[in-house]
């Protein structure tokens, strides 16, 4: 079933190739091996877009990548990678370099049954091991190419491209179904979902990014098997709305969410969004503006931080708790930092990097109400804050949406970029 399709036929323009995933692939082919530029990437190409980053996929087990790379290094556990790292700093770059993985159907494979609590020390020597209920909770088997598409979730993320000499490797007819703009799950959709029901949502990005319809045998079982979204552990299905939502199609993401009747009980940051737009309909303003801030930035390729947007998300929650806590008698300060890490626990909870995002939204959120103190030193210290930015931003989307004086917003951004003299003078004018 494999089709070599020249580029006479794809089209693909090489000047959208990263020089760095072209580096990696030409030096795992020179030492002997099979390497291609694969997934997201291909697809980007083949559909004329500048892919915002590169996935390698080769027949070297990750000890031999990291041994042709002066900086690379294995990570993961559940799916072992190569991470080859270009650059220092804010400029550094990663190319993920994955094996090629053999494809088992989870009712073929050898299976050792196991739970998110089976002991490391159980899992040590198993490359595939499967939950009762299917899902595949861990895939370190290598395979050929063939099989590596496969295992795949839709046709258009399963294409290789050989960079040299320009040839797109394509088994499922992803060439096709990218041209057709349809998303097809590889397989029996049914099966698939149970294997990983991360899948679920990944259908609904990946329709709301490209604006592609999704094919009727890959739509029909997603509303049944939703269900299953709730054995995933809640920090990968955490990660996958983070990219959910910055996609640069939040709002088309969160309407093809409840077009596929997932837009309750899945996530628990979004149910309080929806609830919000339930309670008050038309007063989803500011969420629509933080939205639409995100979109636009992502569009003007700007770097977006999650803490930002979630804070933007769970305002309106933090406003309520913090209202609450006021009435029962607790003075406003003390009320906003129990009311933040409240919404904080009930809506994120357990996720990885859970410290430095809790500490950062928290700063955002307890900044609101010191903007409006224009009195003593206190503007002089929060200018001086290195999260001033992020707190100011969101002060202007709150006067944007009507919550507060669009006059304060400016008088912050002013002050702000003033000199000492000119900050004297805006303090006194604001008294
Ligand atoms: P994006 O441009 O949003 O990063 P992507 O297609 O690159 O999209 P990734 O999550 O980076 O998405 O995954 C890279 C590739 O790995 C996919 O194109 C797909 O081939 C494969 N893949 C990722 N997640 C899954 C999954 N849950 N099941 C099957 N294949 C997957
Ligand atoms: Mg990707």
């Amino acid at each position: 079933k494999r089709v070599d399709v020249p580029a006479s036929e794809h089209g693909i323009d090489p000047d959208l190739v990263d020089e760095r995933a072209r580096r990696v692939v030409e030096t795992l082919q020179d030492a002997g091996y099979e390497a291609y530029i694969v997934g997201g990437a291909v697809r980007d190409l083949i559909l004329g877009m500048r892919p915002k980053d590169f996935d390698v996929a080769t027949n070297a087990t990750p000890e031999q990548v990291k041994s042709l790379f002066r900086r690379a290094f294995i990570i993961g556990r559940r799916f072992r990678i190569v991470h080859v790292v270009y650059g220092r700093g804010r400029e550094h770059e990663v190319i993920e370099v994955s094996t090629f993985r053999a494809y088992m159907d989870a009712t073929a494979a050898e299976q050792v049954e196991g739970n998110e609590k089976t002991s490391k020390k159980e899992l040590a020597d198993k490359s595939l091991v499967v939950d009762a209920s299917g899902r595949v909770l861990r895939d370190n088997v290598w395979g050929p190419q063939d099989q590596d598409a496969a295992r795949r979730d839709f046709t258009i993320n399963a294409m290789y491209y050989d960079p040299r000499t320009g040839v797109v490797v394509d088994y499922h007819g992803g060439i096709k179904d990218a041209k057709k703009r349809v998303l097809r799950m590889i397989g029996v959709p049914e099966v698939r979902y149970r294997e990983d029901p991360v899948r679920i949502v990944r259908v609904v990005r990946f329709a709301a990014k490209l604006g592609f319809e999704i094919e009727p045998r890959t739509r029909e079982p997603i509303q049944a098997m939703a269900d299953l979204l709730a054995n995933v552990p809640q920090s990968r299905l955490f990660d996958e709305m983070i990219k959910l939502l910055q996609t640069g199609h939040a709002t088309a993401s969160l309407n093809e969410l409840r077009k596929q009747g997932l837009d309750r009980g899945v996530f628990p940051v979004l149910d309080a969004v929806f609830d919000e737009a339930r309670r008050h309909p038309g007063r989803d303003h500011f969420v629509q503006l933080a939205l639409n801030d995100t979109d636009r930035r992502v569009g003007e390729g700007k770097p977006v931080a999650p803490s930002f947007l979630l804070a933007c998300l769970l305002w309106h929650d933090v406003l309520e708790h913090w209202k609450r806590n006021q009435a029962q008698g607790e003075p406003p300060f003390p009320a906003l930092q129990s009311a933040t890490d409240a919404v904080f626990n009930a809506r994120i909870g357990d996720i990885s990097g859970r410290g430095k995002l809790a500490a950062d939204m928290r700063e955002i959120w307890t900044m609101q109400p010191r903007f409006e103190r224009r009195v003593g030193n206190g503007p002089l210290t929060l200018v001086e804050q290195p999260r001033f930015r992020a707190g100011f931003d969101f002060l202007r989307l709150r006067a944007q949406a009507g919550e507060l004086d669009m006059e304060l917003a400016t008088w912050w951004e002013d002050f702000s970029l003033a000199d000492d003299h000119e900050r004297r003078r805006l303090l006194d004018e604001a008294r």
